[in-house]
């Protein structure tokens, strides 16, 4: 018995269409502009990556490194994943290439695809774009509000509204292990009324349990120990300038003491924005990112602070899709198209289309079409303002037919001096 074959994308992977990339570029345009404007130098870093940067860098108690990653050893025997994110493999590259050698801080920024072994659902994919921007190399909590501001800027950029930014501080090495003592103390008197993920966690990464999204949970989390009665001086008054900061750019956002993040790699700042409407709200964080002041020692470098955050493209391309849905359609107008007619015209066609093309004149045209009528069928219904129609005849005379599509009316004009005619027509 023979059944079909029907290959689909992977699990939670998906193609991206020409309807797609109008909301891509527009994304990648507004990132890009603000990038310039900043001068951040783009980076783009290897899909694959060794293992050991995102277990020492994010962490191996993380869902990320625990249960997200694609790995596999290649045949020379190296231990291989494809990137779940993008901080850990700058780090690497800041270190890789020296960069600490360069005039501080080293402002970089990518777009590109990123990994997660997730359960597909709405806002979650196991390849999915991000576009990320980091200041390494300077510790100042004015750089985590320019960071953030950033990052609201593309947004607003976008039209993408409203938007509030959350934001807490998860402390640093001095004081983050008491945090953690006491909330780990709190956490096993509740233990009993916790899922099983946050029973396993109190031991591991107590700190997760704080953004279970769990009910229960949710619960007893509400009367924990508050992560910002902890912090010690110094992380105090980072924190406090950071928000003065935002005070001052007018951004608004919510002190949120249960934000915690994935990644182990975080100190101080962390940072979410979330669209607001019930559709944004269910999609998850746009954006997110926080201070990372030990990762690049952590992978082997020098004690190197620094700062940045990560969007997710298709969650904001899932909102412009809703607000904007005409930007699909609109796509680009042809005004000429080109029809032949007979194997010489057609052969000539591809010669005059390069002409077109090194002229910067913009034609559509059906090569693979033979019947004149299917051509000029295509003509009206892209909407073209001229065909160009080339017969056998006129490439004998070297000639070609100029028809207004609107009023039917036609004209011959001597290849020679078609593309002066065309500049004018359609200047
Ligand atoms: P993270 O690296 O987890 O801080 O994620 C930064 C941003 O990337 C999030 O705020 C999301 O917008 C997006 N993102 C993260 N994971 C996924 C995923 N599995 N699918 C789609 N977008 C994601």
């Amino acid at each position: 018995m023979s059944s079909k074959i029907k290959f689909q994308t992977p699990s939670g992977m998906h193609d991206i269409l020409e309807e797609d990339f109008v909301y891509f570029d527009k994304i990648l345009d507004a990132v890009k502009e603000i990038a310039n404007f900043y001068h951040f130098q783009r980076i783009e870093t290897p899909i694959l990556e060794n293992a050991e940067i995102f277990i020492r860098g994010i962490g191996l108690n993380t869902d990320v490194v625990e249960k997200e990653m694609f790995v596999f050893k290649t045949k020379g025997g190296d231990v291989l994943t494809l990137r779940p994110e993008g901080t850990a493999p700058i780090a690497r590259a800041f270190i890789q290439h020296s960069m600490q050698n360069l005039p501080q801080p080293v402002k970089l920024w990518y777009f590109g695809p990123f990994f997660r072994y997730e359960r597909p659902q709405l806002g979650r994919h196991r390849q999915f774009w991000q576009f990320g921007f980091e200041t390494v190399g300077e510790k100042d909590p004015i750089l985590d509000a320019q960071i953030i501001q950033i990052f609201y800027s593309i947004l607003q950029e976008l039209k993408i509204s409203p938007v509030v930014v959350k934001i807490n501080s998860i402390g640093d090495r001095f004081c983050r292990p008491y945090y953690k003592k006491v909330l780990k103390s709190y956490l096993i008197s509740k233990k009993e009324s916790l899922c099983a993920d946050c029973r396993r966690r109190i031991v591991q990464n107590p700190l997760r349990v704080l953004d279970c999204k769990e009910e229960k949970c949710q619960r007893i989390v509400a009367e924990a120990p508050n992560i910002l009665d902890y912090l010690c001086e110094e992380c105090k008054k980072h924190f406090k300038e950071v928000l003065e900061a935002l005070e001052e750019l007018k951004l608004p956002y919510q002190l949120d003491s249960k934000l915690v993040r994935g990644l182990d790699y975080y100190t101080k700042t962390v940072f979410e924005i979330v669209e607001e409407s019930e559709k944004g709200k269910a999609l998850g964080a746009l954006v997110g990112g926080g201070r990372y002041d030990g990762l690049i020692k952590s992978l082997g470098g020098k004690e190197t602070p620094a700062v940045g955050g990560a969007g997710g493209v298709e969650r904001i391309v899932a909102l412009l899709k809703d607000k904007f849905p005409h930007l699909a359609k609109k796509g680009k107008k042809p005004i000429l198209f080109f029809a032949q007619l007979g194997p010489l015209a057609k052969k000539k066609a591809l010669v005059l289309l390069e002409t077109f093309r090194k002229e910067k004149i913009p034609v559509f045209e059906s090569l693979g079409k033979d019947s004149l009528k299917a051509q000029l069928r295509l003509a009206s219904k892209v909407n073209a303002k001229y065909a160009l129609i080339l017969g056998q005849k006129e490439v004998i005379e070297g000639n070609i037919i100029l028809r207004d599509m609107m009023t039917g009316t036609q004209e011959i004009i001597p290849l020679e001096k078609l593309i002066k005619v065309i500049k004018n027509k359609i200047k």
